[in-house]
C-alpha cells in the first residue's frame, strides 16, 4: 500500500491534501510559487502525528514539519517527493495556570494567540517577534526564536519549561515539566528546541509565563559613534535596573528607508545620524516607571552617551516608533534580497560591518546593504537588495559570512540553519560538534526521514 494510502484513514477527510490543494497553498513568507509537496497532512492530535510518523517511516518518506512558515531558511519549505505536515490543526490553548504562570498549548498556535491568552489571565509571555500572527509556538521552539526582547527574558530555550515531541518512528516523547527546577537527569526538551524538526515534532508545550508589565517605557535615541552605541547599551542597563527589555539598533540607510515617503513612518528623529536606538523597559508601577525612565536617559545625555532622543509619552508614539523598526517588507519591494541574521561578540561588530559593507562594494557595486538588529543580543540582520541568482548570493555569502570565522561569530542567531544555511556551517562549528549532531540526528531517526537535508 503507498504511504498516502495508509496515512488517508489516520486522518479525517480534510486532513490530507494532495493535488490542487497542496499546489495553491503558499511557501511560505519569503518564498513564492506554488508548493511542490506531494502532500500535506494536517493531523488534529498527538496520537494522528505518532501515527503518520510511523506510516512515514516504515515506508522511508521523507516529512517536513510545517509551522507558520515564517522561517527564513527555507527550513519548512517541502519539495516534490516530501509530505508537508501541518501543525496548522493543532492550535489549542490547553490550560493557563496562573498560579504556577504556566501554559500548555498545542504547537500549531501561533505566538500572538499565545500572547493574548496569557494576556487574558494577567501575564505575559515573554517572547514577541514580528512574525506573532503567523509564527506558531511549535515553529519557534524548532527554531529556538528570539526577537525583541531577549536581552531580559531569553531565547525560546528559557521560555519553554517542558514539550511533547514525536520521534521520526512515532515514538511520543510526553516531557511536559511544569517547573523551573527538574535535574532528574538530562534535559530532553532541549534536543528538541532549535533542532529544525530534524529530531522529532513538537506537538505540545509548557511555557512560562511572566507577570504582564503595567507599563513600556519607549524611546528613539541616536548616537553619532559606535562606540556610543555599545557604551550605551551597559550604561542603560545599568541606570535602568535590569528592567531595559529591547536594545535594538538601526543603522542609517535602514532608518532612512523606512523613514521617508513612500513608506508610512516618519521618524521622530532626522536621517542624519549613522545609528538609532530603540530601548525599551517594562515595570510594574505605571506612577513612577516613566520618571525613573526618564531620568535613566537623563543621566546617560549628561555623559554624553547618544545625541538626540524622542521618549514616547503615549501608546501611539510607543507603536510608531516600533513600527519602524517592524516594516522591513519594505526591504522586500526594493528588489530581490538576500537575508542574513548573524551574531557575534559586540566588541567586533564595528569592524565586521565595516568589513562587510567594503567587501560588497568591493564585490558587487551598486548593491544596498540594510543594517539593523537586537544588538543588546550580539545579532545583527542584513538585507543586501540587488542582483539575483546563485553567482550574486555565493558573493554575498562570502562576504557576510567569511569574515565571521575569525571573530568567533556565528551564521544564525536565530532563524537556523534550514536549508540555506547548510553550506556554512562548519564555519560556526567544529567538525567534532558536526559529527557529534550527525550522532544525534542518526540515533533519534536512524531512516533520515525527518526534514532531510535542513541543517546538517
Ligand atoms: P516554520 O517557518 O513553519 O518552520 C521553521 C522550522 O521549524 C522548519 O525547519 C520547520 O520544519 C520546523 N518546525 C515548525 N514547526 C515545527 C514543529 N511543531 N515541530 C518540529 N519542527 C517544526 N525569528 C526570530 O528568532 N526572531 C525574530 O525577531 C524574528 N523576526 C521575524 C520577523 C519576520 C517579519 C519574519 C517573517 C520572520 C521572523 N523570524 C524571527 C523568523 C521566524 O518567524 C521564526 O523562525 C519562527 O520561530 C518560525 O516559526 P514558524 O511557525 O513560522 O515555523
Amino acid at each position: 500500500m503507498d504511504v498516502l494510502a495508509r496515512i488517508r484513514p489516520i486522518v479525517a477527510a480534510d486532513g490530507l491534501l494532495t493535488g490542487e490543494s497542496v499546489r495553491e497553498r503558499v511557501i511560505g513568507w519569503a518564498d513564492s510559487g506554488p508548493c511542490q509537496a506531494l502532500a500535506i497532512v494536517r493531523p488534529a492530535d498527538t496520537g494522528e502525528v505518532s501515527r503518520v510518523l510511523a506510516a512515514c517511516f516504515d515506508a522511508g518518506q521523507p516529512v517536513v514539519p510545517m509551522g507558520g512558515l515564517t522561517g527564513l531558511v527555507q527550513g519548512s519549505v517541502a519539495g516534490p517527493g516530501e509530505i508537508g505536515l501541518s501543525l496548522e490543526r493543532m492550535n489549542r490553548i490547553e490550560v493557563v495556570d496562573a498560579r504556577d504562570r504556566t501554559m500548555r498549548v498545542q504547537a500549531g498556535a501561533t505566538l500572538q494567540a499565545v500572547q493574548d491568552a496569557a494576556e487574558h489571565e494577567g501575564l505575559m509571555f515573554a517572547l514577541d517577534l514580528g512574525a506573532r500572527g503567523s509564527a506558531t509556538v511549535g515553529g519557534n521552539a524548532a527554531t529556538n526564536a528570539g526577537g525583541n526582547r531577549v536581552i531580559r527574558y531569553g531565547m525560546m530555550r528559557e521560555l519553554v519549561l517542558g514539550l511533547e515531541a514525536v520521534l521520526a518512528d512515532g515514538t511520543v516523547i510526553s516531557s511536559l515539566n511544569r517547573m523551573i527546577k527538574n535535574n532528574a537527569g538530562y534535559d530532553l526538551k532541549q534536543l528538541f528546541i532549535g533542532s529544525e524538526g530534524t529530531l522529532g515534532v513538537i506537538t505540545r508545550l509548557v511555557l512560562r509565563l511572566r507577570p504582564l508589565p503595567l507599563s513600556h517605557q519607549t524611546a528613539l535615541l541616536a548616537c553619532t559613534s559606535f562606540d556610543q552605541v555599545t557604551g550605551l547599551l551597559g550604561r542603560l542597563d545599568a541606570l535602568l535596573g535590569g528592567a531595559m527589555s529591547s536594545y535594538e539598533v538601526m543603522w542609517r540607510e535602514f532608518y532612512e528607508l523606512v523613514t521617508t515617503p513612500p513608506a508610512p513612518g516618519r521618524g521622530p528623529l532626522g536621517a542624519d545620524f549613522p545609528y538609532y536606538v530603540i530601548v525599551e523597559a517594562l515595570g510594574g508601577d505605571p506612577s513612577s516607571d516613566q520618571a525613573r525612565f526618564e531620568q535613566g536617559l537623563a543621566t546617560a545625555g549628561e555623559e554624553g552617551r547618544f545625541a538626540d532622543a524622542a521618549i514616547a509619552t503615549s501608546q501611539a508614539q510607543r507603536d510608531a516608533i516600533w513600527a519602524l523598526r517592524d516594516d522591513v517588507g519594505r526591504l522586500f519591494a526594493l528588489g530581490h534580497p538576500f537575508v542574513f541574521d548573524i551574531s557575534l561578540p559586540i566588541a567586533e561588530m564595528e569592524g565586521y560591518v565595516a568589513d562587510v559593507h567594503r567587501a560588497l562594494a568591493d564585490r558587487l557595486p551598486g548593491e544596498r546593504c540594510f543594517t539593523f538588529g537586537h544588538l543588546g543580543d550580539g545579532n545583527l540582520h542584513f538585507v543586501v537588495v540587488g542582483r539575483a541568482g546563485p553567482e550574486a548570493r555565493q558573493t554575498v555569502e562570502e562576504a557576510v559570512y567569511r569574515p565571521l570565522a575569525a571573530r568567533q561569530g556565528s551564521v544564525s542567531a536565530e532563524h537556523g540553519i534550514g536549508i540555506e544555511k547548510r553550506p556554512w556551517l562548519s564555519l560556526s562549528r567544529s567538525a567534532d560538534e558536526i559529527a557529534l549532531m550527525r550522532r544525534l540526528k542518526h540515533s533519534l531517526d536512524p531512516r533520515g526521514i525527518l526534514n532531510p537535508g535542513r541543517v546538517i
